[in-house]
């Protein structure tokens, strides 16, 4: 038989999406579980985000000791990060070393982008469609598609007219990039932007930095880890991942467990000098009502303010660099290595596109509605279809035909972000709904793993072949979700996490914020009732071609 026919005539235990950390991971457990699974992956390698991601300055946000895997005691005492918060090539190193340690690439298609799945009842199978193979049929599909993996290019007339380099930072070109003696424009004043426009403005003959909404920037205080600091996490490794899979953000930080308002004017100013000299998103640990209390938030926003003020030679620059439309932390907050510093370098310049918005980026720049720069490269840094847009653009069919574009046409509905009912057998890893990008991702994404794995051993030993989420049991899950966001600051932003930044999309808040810990527990023990909120059948013919 061609290969072609006999791959189509196969039925896979599992087709995993996406190989990524969470793809990767997944693998791994299916075949301890003894499951046939297939990866397939639209890049040309493993490490999704890391992969694509390659902007000057990417890095983590999370310690580079805690963002890692923490399943193999193995893996974790040989693999060794060379700073607290290791850069994009690093990452993507300790990605293929992963993929290297488990021989995960011999499952893994790359290069195939999936464009559509559809279920079929009667044989209790999806057959998954892709841009490159024929055909692949698995009786479970498991979305590992990722939270930021559809960058976003923003709908500005004449884009593609421009003569110069374009480049978007979720889609960073393979090879170096130099900038050297370029006028580069940045669009966008988010994360990947406040990462890499230090380095380019280290390069380039000038950056100009267009800046729609200002964002609050942590410095990171970034370093070569210390032998003597790795060796105390080492030894402790196994108590520390255990201790930080009970936190709220899956990430062992200094929380200083009492209101901003319980301190004095003068206590608190101390306080948040220690939390701005320690750095990183410890910053919103300084005390545990930020995300709740604007009076409590607003303490913190002017001491950031007027930091940036104190770091920002020129004020007028610096009243516009100086966040005022949403709380503190109701958007990720970003953290950086001397981002406000790089305002004071003679090749930088600010656009303040709030009064001046872009009209039109033309061949030779980008006009504002009061200025024309002439461009030699335009760096969109403008972010992502979050949490819904990469799922949504794989054409999805559940039961009886229904489709995941209308199922979630008002906001992504799930059951604990791991399905969707409608679509049997199909999970998500960190899908929307779960605690996934308000956490350390690692973190959430091997409890999805192992959760997922665990199910799918239960049902093995239960005879039972086919899962769906119980509609009642969604919608109560997502009615929790959206209640829990209301009870915090976060709706009052314009954010990703609400959609806000897509023309169009609808505006729920899509991650669950009761915290990592909360959620693993509530998890545990919808396991352990029996898979409450499931619905399980045994589907005869599912059954017996998978025997
Ligand atoms: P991804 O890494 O996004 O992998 C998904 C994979 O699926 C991709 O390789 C993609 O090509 C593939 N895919 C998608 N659709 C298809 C399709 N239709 N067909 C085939 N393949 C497909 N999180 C943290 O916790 N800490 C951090 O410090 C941090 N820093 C980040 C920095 C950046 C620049 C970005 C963008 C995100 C960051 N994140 C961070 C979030 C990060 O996305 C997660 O930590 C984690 O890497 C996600 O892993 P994943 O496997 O779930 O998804
Ligand atoms: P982002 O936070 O969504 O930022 C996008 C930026 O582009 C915003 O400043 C936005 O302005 C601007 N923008 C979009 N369209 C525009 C337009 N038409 N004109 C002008 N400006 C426009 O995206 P991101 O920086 O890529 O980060 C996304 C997420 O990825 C982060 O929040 C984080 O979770 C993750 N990430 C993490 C790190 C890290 O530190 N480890 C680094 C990078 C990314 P408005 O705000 O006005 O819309």
């Amino acid at each position: 038989m061609p290969q072609d026919a006999a791959e189509s005539a196969r039925i896979h235990d599992v087709v995993i999406v996406g190989a990524g950390f969470g793809g990767m991971y997944m693998l791994h457990r299916l075949r301890g579980l003894g499951l046939s699974a297939k990866v397939i992956e639209a890049g040309s390698g493993v490490g999704g985000t890391w992969y694509w991601n390659r902007y000057p300055g990417a890095r983590c946000d999370v310690e580079s000791m805690q963002y890692s895997f923490g399943f193999s005691d193995e893996l974790q005492q040989a693999w060794r990060w060379s700073e607290l918060f290791s850069g994009q090539p690093e990452i993507l190193r300790y990605a293929n070393f992963v993929a290297d340690t488990f021989d995960l690439r011999r499952d893994i298609t790359f290069n195939t982008r999936v464009q559509a799945a559809s279920w079929d009842e009667a044989t209790a199978c999806w057959t998954v469609s892709t841009d490159s193979t024929a055909p692949v049929r698995a009786h479970h599909v498991i979305m590992a598609t990722g939270c930021l993996s559809s960058s976003r290019m923003p709908d500005i007339a004449g884009r593609d007219t421009f003569k110069g380099r374009t480049f978007h930072t979720g889609q960073w070109p393979h090879q170096e990039i130099d900038f050297t003696d370029q006028v580069v424009g940045v669009i966008g004043t988010g994360s990947s932007a406040i990462q890499s426009i230090p380095v380019i403005a280290a390069q380039a003959k000038h950056v100009y930095v267009f800046q729609r909404t200002p964002n609050f920037s942590i410095p990171s205080r970034n370093a070569p880890i210390q032998a003597e600091y790795e060796a105390q996490w080492k030894r402790d490794y196994t108590r520390r991942r255990a201790e930080a899979r009970k936190t709220r953000s899956g990430v062992l930080s200094p929380l200083n467990d009492k209101s901003a308002l319980a301190d004095s004017e003068a206590d608190r100013r101390a306080h948040y000098e220690q939390r701005w000299k320690l750095g990183g998103t410890y910053f919103m640990q300084s005390y545990n009502d930020l995300a709740l209390n604007k009076a409590s938030n607003d303490t913190a926003v002017a001491f950031v303010h007027e930091k940036i003020r104190s770091i920002v030679q020129d004020p007028a620059i610096a009243e516009k660099l100086l966040p005022t439309n949403h709380p503190i932390g109701t958007k990720r907050i970003c953290v950086d290595t001397h981002y406000y510093e790089t305002f004071n370098r003679p090749n930088v310049t600010l656009v303040d596109l709030h009064d001046t918005p872009i009209s039109q980026i033309t061949p030779d720049g980008l006009d504002t509605s009061a200025q024309s720069y002439g461009l030699d490269a335009i760096i969109f840094a403008t972010g992502f279809d979050a949490m819904t847009g990469t799922l949504l653009k794989i054409d999805i069919h559940g039961r009886n035909g229904a489709t995941l574009r209308d199922s979630w046409a008002a906001g992504p509905h799930t059951y604990l972000g791991l399905m969707t009912a409608g679509m049997p057998n199909m999970f998500m890893i960190t899908g929307p709904g779960s605690p996934s990008v308000l956490s350390n991702m690692i973190v959430s994404i091997e409890q999805h793993v192992d959760w997922i794995a665990e199910c799918l051993a239960w049902m093995r030993s239960n005879r039972k072949s086919v899962i769906d989420a119980d509609q009642a049991a969604q919608d109560a899950w997502v009615a929790h979700v959206n209640d829990v966001a209301h009870r915090t600051l976060y709706p009052q932003a314009n954010s990703w996490y609400m959609g806000a930044n897509i023309p169009g999309k609808p505006q729920v808040f899509m991650p669950y914020i009761g915290g990592v810990g909360v959620y693993r527990e509530k998890c545990e023990a919808i396991a352990a009732a029996g898979y409450e909120g499931f619905v399980m059948t045994h589907a005869t013919a599912a059954v017996q071609a998978a025997e």
